[in-house]
């Protein structure tokens, strides 16, 4: 490897960071024109599904660091919005599963 390769290297990495942070940026941006929610509105939807996991059911007391992951119904990604209708909670188990599946 030539002197310096590693420098050049590690920009491109961090150029490449920062070029998919800004797409997802700008994702979310054009979501949250469609629609946003509020914190009470995510606590509506929490207790609608008695804070668990809206896939497999599993409490979020029964999760490391009890939380449940706010998953988009309807993928940013695939245009959908950030609105309190296409929110459910999700464990992080079935949050990444129905992420690669709405990638396929
Ligand atoms: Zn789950």
């Amino acid at each position: 490897m030539a002197p310096g390769a590693w420098v050049n290297y590690s920009i491109e990495a961090r150029t490449l960071r920062q070029a998919r942070a800004n797409r997802r940026n700008a994702r979310m941006r054009a979501a949250r024109l469609l629609g946003t929610h509020t914190a009470e509105e995510w606590a509506e939807i929490l207790d609608r599904h008695n804070h668990a996991c809206a896939i497999c059911g599993i409490p979020a007391s029964e999760l490391i660091g009890g939380r449940l992951t706010k998953d988009h119904i309807t993928a940013i990604s695939l245009g959908g919005s950030d609105a309190a209708t296409n929110l459910r909670p999700l464990c992080r188990e079935c949050n990444t599963a129905a992420y690669q599946a709405s990638q396929r």
